[in-house]
């Protein structure tokens, strides 16, 4: 990102100097469809994001221009009816919801870009609630802590974007540190950093853009599926609040009582959970190789258990498997967008060349490519 630009635009638009923030995007490296089911997930920040350069402006007015979109849109902190422009509702929703909270934001004025990839699973609308977020606490000294800002950035989908997202996002953005992915329980909010330095490795996502409409209405259907299989579980064994507690023991005992399709998708979340403890270990010994075989692993099970796969990403996968990638498997709720592969370096360009290659003979387009490298979260990166 071109940051000197970024400032000049802000001067010749605002006329003065302002100060400059970053926050970034995330991948998720194993742990997918745990959040509701009281399980792990693990992500890191990445070295993509949106960049703002802002400077509070002694008004009530927010005046903010997108690179991007070569937009600008300026709307009042009082106002009732959200921005028009869609990229504008993100700044909106998080001055709201600061307000919201208590924490009174101020006018400023502000031009931002990013490099996030849009829509492809990278989570470019967490990056934009999290700078805006971070950088409007530490303007005005407001002292509002990471997970508040998390949640504010999370209400903002969901009171002003109408997504129903879970917390992961923001939460990578805001609190990713280089060389580190976060184990995170979505439900007690406890996590956890455990060391990622994959050398002689290279994080590669590739991204079908695929986007089916089927979507929401299965996932619903999941998560029924899971609630069921887990109260009966929970009948023999109270200790057992979500379907992550529960062993493979439990579900065998009442094998009986739920339907064969309940049964695959508990079996598939309760070996998610073993997955994720075994990349932990993993990755505290720098064994990649083990973290590799669970990401297979994942995939198997949300493309046979799971059913969440589709055409497109399971003809990446099986390319990845055979060109010898480390690890592969679908990124996200399923359905389509990214997999996510860790592969040796020296096998990365044949790879790429021949997922592409493949790919478009089969489906008519290239995947996109996106390299990705574990980086810090929210932070100033400029006076
Ligand atoms: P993602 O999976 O990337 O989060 P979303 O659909 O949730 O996809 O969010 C994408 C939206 O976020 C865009 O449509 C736009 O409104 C906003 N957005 C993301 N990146 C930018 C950017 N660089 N500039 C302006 N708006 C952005
Ligand atoms: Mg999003």
């Amino acid at each position: 990102m071109d940051l000197q630009q970024l400032q000049r635009t802000f001067e010749a638009r605002f006329g003065q100097h302002g100060a400059l923030y970053t926050s970034p995007g995330r991948i998720n490296l194993i742990g997918e469809h745990t959040d509701y089911n009281g399980g792990f997930v693990f992500p890191g920040a990445i070295d993509k994001g949106i960049y703002a350069c802002i400077r509070l402006n002694g008004t009530s007015t927010v005046r903010a221009y997108s690179v991007d979109y070569d937009d600008y849109c300026e709307f009042g902190l009082h106002e009732e009816d959200k921005p028009q422009a869609a990229w504008a509702r993100y700044l909106f929703g998080v001055c709201r919801e600061m307000d919201k909270r208590g924490f009174a934001p101020s006018g400023f004025d502000t031009v931002f870009a990013g490099d996030v990839p849009l829509g492809a699973g990278l989570s470019s609308s967490a990056a934009l609630e999290s700078v805006f977020a971070f950088a409007l606490n530490d303007l005005l000294h407001l002292n509002i802590d990471k997970f508040e800002l998390a949640r504010i950035g999370q209400s903002t989908e969901h009171n002003y974007c109408g997504v129903k997202c879970g917390i992961m996002d923001q939460f990578a953005s805001l609190f990713g540190q280089a060389g580190h992915l976060m184990r995170l329980n979505c439900t007690t909010m406890e996590f956890e950093y455990f060391p990622f330095n994959p050398v002689g490795y290279k994080v590669v996502l590739l991204d079908t853009a695929v986007k089916h409409e089927l979507a929401s209405s299965a996932y619903n259907k999941r998560r029924e599926s899971c609630e069921n299989a887990c109260a009966h579980i929970a009948a023999k064994h109270p200790d057992v609040k979500f379907l992550s507690d529960a062993t493979m023991e439990m579900l065998n005992e009442v094998k009986n009582e739920i339907n064969t399709e309940d049964y695959k998708r508990a079996e598939y979340v309760i070996g998610e959970k073993q997955r994720v403890l075994e990349v932990c270990d993993a990755l505290k010994k720098g064994d990649y190789e083990t973290v590799g075989k669970c990401m297979y692993g994942t995939h198997q099970g949300m493309s046979k258990l799971y059913e969440v796969s589709c055409e497109e990403l399971d003809f990446l996968n099986d390319i990845a498997k055979e060109c010898g990638v480390t690890g592969s498997r679908v990124m996200g709720g399923g359905f389509g967008g990214c997999t996510i592969n860790l592969i040796e370096e020296a096998l990365y360009e044949p790879f790429i060349a021949t997922a592409k290659q493949k790919f478009a003979e089969e489906f008519g387009h290239d995947p996109k490519v996106y390299e990705v490298t574990i980086s810090d979260g929210a932070r100033k990166i400029g006076e």
